[in-house]
């Protein structure tokens, strides 16, 4: 088996990991690995925008609408943390050339569910695009940074609740062991667990299911954000968003009667229960949203790409309303981690979607995940640089250990990546169950 060494270790490639590299000196050998292809993260997805404190009277109302929408559950640290370090990240992202929305020359701050006032910045309905994009162009200039696609995470190899790296398969089927000086989950959520999400499907939480094996600290992993309006669809597959922020900007649900039947712009899981009840009601597996009462240019400008897909499944949302339907959209539980995102394991780390640093509570406010994910991104990097200690295991013993993992893996690998969504299922079921 080829084994490659490293001094961090990525495990993805959306904009936490992505951040994290960015991060990471260029004295140091940076290998970051991806499930898919590069471009095929969560992270490209993102339609609606990234929060931004606009000034310190903001502060208190910004924390107050995460709070709130997270059911008081969050940690006010992380909170306090994510906030404060806003507006330095998005001066960053503009440094990589990120292009947000402007009126009059100043950006423009747009607004959805639960917040008090505007301030998402956002690039027409892709800004996630628009950032990993940009952020992914920066990562592939430097020369520490190298990046694998279709390589697999299969395992951790572990000694004594220390992290030496990790067991992975390449595209061709091969074993590779990596071993790494630290190490960073950065895996994304957890929608390919569900026939209906947001999520890419390949998104299956298997670094949930490797800290499990390896009594890593799991938090709040019954903790999932349903989105109350995705695009209704027979088609098997991922189910498209309608951004929050059309709700924002004024759009309006209805019932099968065409009347009006909630607050659009309630917190999302208060609102996936009336949208859940009202389907009920009418006995249709789908609520009405109407676009049209935002206007042609207001859509063309804001959601150009909404408009464009709602036109290939037939609709015209400048006419027409379209079928919306709750699906699986975020995980706010994860690898339990401190505001350096640090796991209970020694030299590992997780970031984004899949760490749970408490910022979101038991329910995301929209637009603070990618936020939180470079936030809590960097603030890996810099522990790692922090605490760097150069004394490594050799290259002996980490053999030794990936072996053992190795045969160990082998005995499963056929129906492993079900087990993985099997024992993460049951798992999520067990802490539901237990509250
Ligand atoms: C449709 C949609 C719209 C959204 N809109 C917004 C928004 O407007 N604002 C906002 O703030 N947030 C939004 N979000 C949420 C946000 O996009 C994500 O929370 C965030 O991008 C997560 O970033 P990440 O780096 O943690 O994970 P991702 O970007 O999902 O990246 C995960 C990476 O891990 C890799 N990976 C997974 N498992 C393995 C494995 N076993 N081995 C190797 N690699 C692996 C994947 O291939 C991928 O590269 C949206 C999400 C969706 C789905």
């Amino acid at each position: 088996m080829e084994i490659k060494n490293t001094d961090v270790l990525i495990v993805g490639t959306g904009a936490s990991g992505l951040f994290a590299a960015l991060h990471i000196p260029r004295n140091l050998r940076v290998l970051m690995i991806t499930k898919g292809e590069v471009k095929e993260s969560d992270s490209f997805l993102a339609q609606g925008g990234i929060c931004m404190l606009r000034d310190e009277e903001d502060y208190d109302s910004f924390m107050e609408d995460t709070l709130k929408a997270g059911h008081y559950e969050n940690r006010r640290e992380s909170v306090d943390i994510m906030i404060r370090s806003s507006q330095g990240v998005i001066r960053e992202l503009m440094g990589y050339g990120v292009d947000f929305a402007k009126k009059d020359g100043e950006l423009d701050f747009t607004r959805e569910g639960c917040h008090s006032k505007p301030r998402i910045l956002f690039h027409e309905d892709i800004t996630g695009e628009e950032i990993t994009s940009k952020l992914l162009k920066a990562v592939q200039k430097l020369s520490n940074v190298e990046i694998l696609e279709q390589v697999t995470m299969l395992d951790m190899i572990e000694k004594e609740n220390t992290c030496l790296g990790i067991l992975a398969r390449t595209e061709e089927g091969e074993h590779l062991g990596i071993q790494a000086g630290y190490t960073i989950f950065a895996t994304g959520g957890i929608g390919g667990l569900y026939q209906h999400s947001t999520n890419y499907p390949h998104l299956t939480g298997d670094a949930l299911a490797i800290a499990m094996r390896h009594g890593v600290e799991l938090e709040h992993i019954d903790y999932i954000q349903i989105h109350p309006t995705t695009l209704y669809s027979k088609k098997p597959g991922r189910r498209f968003l309608i951004s929050e922020s059309v709700r924002g900007e004024g759009a309006k649900l209805y019932n099968a009667e065409g009347e009006r039947f909630a607050n659009e712009v309630l917190p999302r899981d208060v609102l996936t229960a009336k949208i859940r009840e009202q389907m009920e009601k009418d006995g249709k597996p789908f609520v009405w949203l109407d676009m049209t009462v935002l206007g042609e240019k207001v859509i063309l400008n804001h959601f150009p790409h909404i408009y464009e897909r709602c036109l290939e499944e037939g609709y015209d949302v400048t006419k027409d309303w379209i079928p919306v339907v709750p699906a699986q959209h975020y995980f706010m539980g994860g690898i339990h981690v401190d505001r350096d995102s640090k796991t209970t394991m020694n030299r590992l780390y997780a970031v984004g979607e899949t760490s749970c640093n408490g910022v979101h509570g038991a329910n995301r406010l929209a637009s603070n995940s990618l936020l939180e994910s470079l936030v809590f991104g960097e603030r890996a990097a810099s522990s790692i640089v922090k605490n760097w200690e150069t004394e490594n295991n050799s290259a002996e013993e980490f053999a030794n250990f990936l072996q053992k993992t190795e045969a160990c893996v082998c005995r499963q690998e056929k129906d492993l990546a079900d087990t993985y969504k099997q024992e993460v299922l049951r798992e999520i079921e067990r802490e539901r169950q237990a509250k």
